[in-house]
C-alpha cells in the first residue's frame, strides 16, 4: 500500500491489501470522514492494486499503475458533477453519466473497473485545504483535472448530488454487480447518502488525520517533566522543532498544532488538577499566539524561539 495511507490508516490499508489479494473485496464501498483527498487517495490506491499486472508494490511502474497514478486509466473513473461529463448539467451527477458508466459495463474487459463517486469543484484553496492538497500531490498520484489557476478539490457526495433518474439507474448496477467492477463512494457523513446505497455497500470510517495524526514524540524529551521546562534547554527545543519541520517538510503551523495537541491531551488526563489546568490553558493561549505569528509571516525560527523562551520563563 501507499506509505501515507499505511501510516494514517494502517488497519484499513492492510484490510484492503489482504481483501484484494484474496479476491474478496466487496463490490461497493463507502468511505466516510472529513478528509476527502485522503479518501480519494485510498480509492485510487485500491484501483491500482486491483489493476497492477506486476507485484502491486508501491513503486510498481507497470502500465496500469502508471496510468492510474497519472489519473488517465480508461477503467478507473472519477464521477462527479464536473468529471467525466458529456452533458451540460453543472449541478448534479446526471443520467447521461450513469448511462455512460452502465454502457462501459456491458463490454467485458481485462481491467478491473473502478468508479469513484464524489462531489468536486475547481477552486482556489484556503491554507488548510492547500495542506490537504499538498499531502495528496506528494504521493505521486494526479488529480483528474488540472487548471493553472484553480485546483480540483473533492468534497463528500450526498443524495442531492445525483439527479433522481441517475440515482435510480445506478442502484440497479450496485444491486446486481458485475464481476471486476468496484464502486467507491466518498462522503463526509454516510447518513447523507441514499439509504439504498448504504444498505448495498460496506462502509469504512476514515477519521480526520488532523485529529489522529499529531505527533508528539519528536519534542517529548523536552516535556518529560511537564509543566516544568529546563531553561537551559530552550534553544535546543526551538532547534528541535525547526529540524523536525525541515526534515519532514511540514508546515510550521502543524508543528505548533502538535504541541497544542499534547497540551490538550495532558489537560484531558488531568481534568481535576486545577492548578495544572490553569498552566496548561496559559500554554495553549501562547501556542495560539505562535500560530498567529506564523500567519503574520514571522520566521519560524523566531516563532519557535519565542515559544521556547516563554516555556523557559513561565515557572
Ligand atoms: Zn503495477
Amino acid at each position: 500500500m501507499n506509505k501515507i495511507l499505511d501510516k494514517k490508516y494502517n488497519y484499513l490499508s492492510n484490510f484492503f491489501t489482504t481483501a484484494i489479494k484474496e479476491s474478496r473485496l466487496f463490490h461497493s464501498l463507502i468511505f466516510y470522514g472529513s478528509n476527502i483527498y485522503l479518501q480519494y487517495l485510498m480509492a485510487l490506491e485500491i484501483a491500482r492494486q486491483l489493476n497492477c499486472i506486476e507485484d502491486k508494490s508501491e513503486d510498481c511502474n507497470c502500465r496500469n499503475c502508471r496510468w492510474i497514478r497519472e489519473n488517465k486509466h480508461p477503467a478507473v473513473m472519477t464521477i462527479s458533477k464536473i468529471d467525466n461529463k458529456s452533458d451540460s448539467s453543472k449541478t448534479v451527477i446526471s443520467e447521461e453519466q450513469i448511462n455512460m458508466v452502465l454502457d462501459t459495463l456491458v463490454n467485458s474487459s481485462d481491467y478491473h473497473r473502478v468508479f469513484i463517486f464524489c462531489d468536486a469543484e475547481m477552486k482556489k484553496l484556503s491554507r488548510e485545504e492547500y495542506i490537504e492538497y499538498k499531502d495528496f500531490i506528494e504521493t505521486g498520484f494526479n488529480l483528474p483535472q488540472e487548471d493553472n489557476e484553480y485546483i480540483w478539490y473533492p468534497s463528500g457526495i450526498n443524495s442531492n448530488c445525483f439527479s433522481t433518474v441517475a440515482a435510480n439507474a445506478m442502484l440497479k448496477s450496485i444491486e446486481e454487480p458485475n464481476s471486476n467492477v468496484t464502486f467507491i463512494f466518498l462522503t463526509k457523513n454516510k447518513e447523507e447518502l441514499l439509504q439504498t446505497i448504504i444498505s448495498r455497500s460496506q462502509a469504512f470510517y476514515m477519521p480526520d488525520m488532523q485529529v489522529m495524526e499529531y505527533e508528539v514524540d519528536f519534542f517529548k524529551d523536552y516535556f518529560g517533566q511537564y509543566p516544568c521546562f529546563q531553561k537551559e534547554k530552550a534553544l535546543d527545543f526551538a532547534q528541535c522543532l525547526l529540524n523536525y519541520q525541515i526534515e519532514k517538510s511540514l508546515e510550521p503551523e502543524y508543528i505548533i498544532d502538535c504541541i497544542q495537541y499534547y497540551l490538550e491531551e495532558t489537560a484531558k488526563y488531568n481534568s481535576k488538577n486545577r492548578c495544572l489546568l490553569s498552566v496548561i490553558h496559559k500554554d495553549i493561549d501562547k501556542t495560539q499566539q505562535s500560530k498567529n505569528m506564523i500567519k503574520a509571516y514571522i520566521k519560524e525560527q523566531t516563532v519557535y524561539e519565542d515559544l521556547a523562551f516563554y516555556f523557559a520563563q513561565r515557572i
